[in-house]
């Protein structure tokens, strides 16, 4: 059994790397999803065959309980509540991971035997970032969700907080390892039980809690996407840690996995906005309400209305789309699409710039569209798009703001340096969205008063349904 099951976790082991692998194109993801998920079903069969489990009554209605919520959750949720849903996943995550090293302080305490240096580290670590990760997503959750402000909370010496809790971290978990290794320090507490109750591993525990709340409460509430990013790679080392807990190495190459992909997630999002990730922590930048401080409209634009941005875009030879945040507010894809094969029809060329962070969460667009059954080879990427621009005719920006705003070129700006879409390269743009309210950043958008500009207000699926009328038409 034991060899057999070795094979099997190599298997998963392959599974995932292949899966993940796949991730990295629209055209292949949805595959490297089923081949992920494939690899997860073999590593749970294995566990639970591998090592005897006794009652299978709980595992089988935890397995029910779970397949039925993550069911339902993943049928229902909205695209735009996404972010929040990874969220809680990753919270969820991380309270396992912190569960089941408790669990194995328990167990070990109650046979009587010494916990290793070994055990009592990983014990440490997998409680440590299991806690913090369980308790900062549900900040980022409440944030995402409105329930939190996501106003950036801050407070003086809020750092030095931090700093403080830290130090006091490594202290009990040293003091953890050293009870189990016999040593000293604990015994001075009375802290020689490996029990749930030993006082050292709630401090532990609380401490850790109270650290994943302080890291995510000075976050602005439109950062959390990048912060559950980085949640999620927590995740990940959690389960690593937990994994080197129980000796399964499929869960330390798992939550290695989920450890290094969230990290190189959260460095591209970074880099998509030019920011630091130290910016994006300590920043307390990303206030959705501080929008309403910029003063906007104050210039003169040109509008249009359905049937005069129809004649613009039916009489085009090329239309690039870009979309944005605003498209995924409205679940306006699908009167997209129609407007865009109804363009095709008539012979006009039709492809999409996809900024890697327009919305509000990595591949947000990608996965709108697919939704609509966009093709992905009409989706171009940034460096692509922009090169295509000053050939295009017509440029249909759908609720996107900051990644076209040409301000980013200007380095006085809030989003200097964060690479954009060249929409201003085009013969004329058409921007539909309700009003010249900025977008994230908070800054105007100078494309709006730019003279090959045309605002095409209103909300996004209720104009693009008054196109799809209108370039029919045409
Ligand atoms: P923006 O937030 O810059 O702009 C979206 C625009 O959509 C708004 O200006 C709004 O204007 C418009 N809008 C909202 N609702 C509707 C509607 N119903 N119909 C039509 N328009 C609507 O979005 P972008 O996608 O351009 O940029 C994303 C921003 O988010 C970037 O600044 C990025 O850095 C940030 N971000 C992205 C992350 C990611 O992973 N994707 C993560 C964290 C931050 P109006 O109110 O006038 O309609």
């Amino acid at each position: 059994m034991e060899s057999i099951a070795q094979i099997a976790y190599l298997i998963s082991a392959v599974l995932f790397v292949s899966g993940i692998k796949k991730l990295s194109s629209p055209a292949t993801a949805r595959s490297g999803n089923a081949r992920a998920s494939l690899a997860m079903l073999v590593a749970i069969v294995t566990v639970l065959l591998d090592t005897r489990i006794l009652d299978w009554t709980t595992v089988v209605a935890a397995v029910i309980a779970g397949a039925v919520v993550g069911g339902v959750l993943a049928r229902t949720i909205q695209m735009t509540a996404m972010p929040q849903l990874v969220a809680v996943f990753n919270g969820f995550g991380g309270a396992a991971s912190a569960a089941v090293a408790a669990a194995e302080f328990v167990r070990v305490g109650g046979s009587g035997t010494v916990l290793g240096l070994g055990d009592g580290v990983t014990i440490v670590l997998s409680t440590l970032i299991g806690a913090v990760t369980f308790s900062g997503s549900l900040i980022a959750f409440g944030k995402l969700q409105g329930i939190v402000t996501g106003s950036p909370v801050t407070f003086p010496l809020q750092k030095t907080l931090n700093a403080l809790l830290f130090v006091g971290i490594i202290v009990v978990g040293a003091s953890i390892a050293d009870a189990g290794i016999g040593g000293t320090v604990a015994p001075l507490f009375g802290a020689t039980a490996l029990d749930i109750g030993n006082p050292f591993f709630v401090a532990l525990v609380v401490a850790a809690l109270v650290l994943g709340v302080l890291l995510v409460i000075p976050i602005g509430g439109a950062d959390m996407p990048v912060v559950v990013s980085l949640l999620n790679s927590y995740s990940g080392l959690a389960a690593a840690a937990t994994g080197f807990v129980l000796g399964n190495w499929i869960l330390i190459i798992a939550g290695a996995l989920v450890g290094a992909s969230g990290l190189i997630l959260t460095q591209l999002m970074c880099k998509a906005m030019n920011r630091s990730l130290g910016n994006v922590a300590f920043g307390a930048f990303g206030t959705e309400g501080q929008t309403a401080r910029v003063k906007t409209g104050e210039r003169p634009v040109r509008d249009v209305d359905a049937e005069q941005a129809a004649m613009v875009l039916a009489y085009a030879s090329s239309v690039a789309v870009v979309p944005g945040y605003g498209l995924a507010v409205a679940q306006a894809q699908h009167e997209l699409k129609k407007v865009c094969d109804l363009l095709e029809d008539r012979g006009v060329t039709v492809r999409f710039g996809v900024h890697p962070v327009a919305g509000r969460m990595p591949g947000h667009m990608n996965v709108l569209l697919a939704e609509a059954d966009v093709s992905y080879d009409k989706l171009l990427d940034l460096d692509d798009i922009n090169a295509e621009f000053d050939s295009t005719d017509v440029v249909l920006i759908v609720g996107a703001n900051d990644v076209v705003n040409p301000a980013a070129r200007d380095p006085d700006s809030v989003i200097a340096g964060m690479p954009i879409l060249d929409v201003d390269k085009a013969r004329t743009v058409i921007v539909m969205k309700r009003s010249l309210s900025p977008g994230f950043a908070g800054i105007d958008n100078d494309l709006f008063y730019m003279e090959n500009t045309l605002m095409f207000f209103g909300d996004a699926k209720d104009q693009m349904s008054e196109l799809v009328k209108e370039v029919r038409e045409a």
